[in-house]
């Protein structure tokens, strides 16, 4: 096979930390390409969100349409959905590719605070969406709001993301990778929970370093890994192996806390 093809359904942050920008970057840096469709526009610097414009849904359904008669894609990632609008048709659209590896981050906020997909979506999301997703990858603010809580002011601790990730599993998807780098301490622990195969942890030293675009690069690094043909518990290890390249970049760099952003893995 020549180079796996990744659709990017996401947004644009004019930052260029995060979104779209980073999803394209890391996976020209795994070896696969990218077709992008664009949900939503947005106005950010590291510190704030200043606007979000979404992408009309017809004319997003039409960047998808024409990215999937380009050519043949291997896998799907998915970020900021922005509204129900985009979030009904992209559930549309991957009723076309049954057996495509679909990646959800589900993006709520920006680490600056702003939010990135309005309340009524969240029903819409766990109805139609959820279920053909591959994957989803939470943080544990994400988690949270997934089930209904408020995002935890202490370190949440290990079983209750094992109850998250069990909440979440029930809503749909085939597998939760719930991340674990807003919790504290000196080990960062991610767990994968699959539908009907035990629990993975993967864990690895918290590393002093910030960057924005964290968990689009996460996300888009395991869909290129899906797209290359590696089973889903090696593609987060790859996953997770990029991201850590990234923040040991900004180590090296001398450059900590350079941008704003969650310490450690991811956004
Ligand atoms: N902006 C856009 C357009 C995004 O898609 C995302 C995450 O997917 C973010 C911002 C959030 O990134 P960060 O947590 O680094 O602010």
């Amino acid at each position: 096979m020549g180079r796996p093809a990744v659709l990017v359904i996401a947004g644009s942050d004019s930052s260029g930390g995060a979104g779209l920008a980073r999803d394209v970057r890391t996976l020209e840096t795994m070896g696969a390409d990218a077709l992008c469709a664009v949900t939503a526009v947005t106005a950010q610097t590291d510190g704030e969100v200043l606007g979000v414009y979404p992408v009309p849904p017809d004319q997003l359904r039409a960047q998808i349409d024409a990215a999937l008669a380009t050519r043949p894609i291997n896998a799907i990632k998915i970020g900021m959905l922005a509204g129900r609008g985009a979030l009904e048709v992209v559930a549309q659209a991957l009723r076309a590719v049954p057996g495509v590896p679909v990646v959800l981050d589900p993006v709520l906020r920006a680490s600056s605070g702003g939010a990135l997909l309005e309340d009524p979506g969240f029903e819409v999301l766990r109805t139609r969406l959820f279920p053909q997703v591959t994957v989803l990858t939470p943080n544990i603010p994400e988690a949270a709001a997934l089930c209904g809580e408020p995002a935890p002011r202490d370190d949440p601790g290990r079983e209750r993301l094992v109850e998250w990730a069990a909440e979440l599993l029930a809503q749909g998807p085939g597998a939760v990778l719930l991340k674990g780098g807003h919790a504290r301490g000196a080990t960062v622990a991610d767990l994968l929970a699959r539908r009907g195969s035990s629990a993975v942890w993967f864990t690895g030293p918290r590393l002093a370093a910030t960057r924005r675009g964290t968990g689009c690069a996460l996300a888009s690094a395991i869909a290129a890994s899906l797209a290359a043909g590696a089973d889903l518990e090696d593609a987060c290890r790859r996953g997770r192996e990029h991201v850590r390249a990234l923040l040991e970049e900004v180590q090296s760099q001398g450059a900590s806390g350079e941008r704003n952003g969650e310490l450690a893995v991811h956004g």
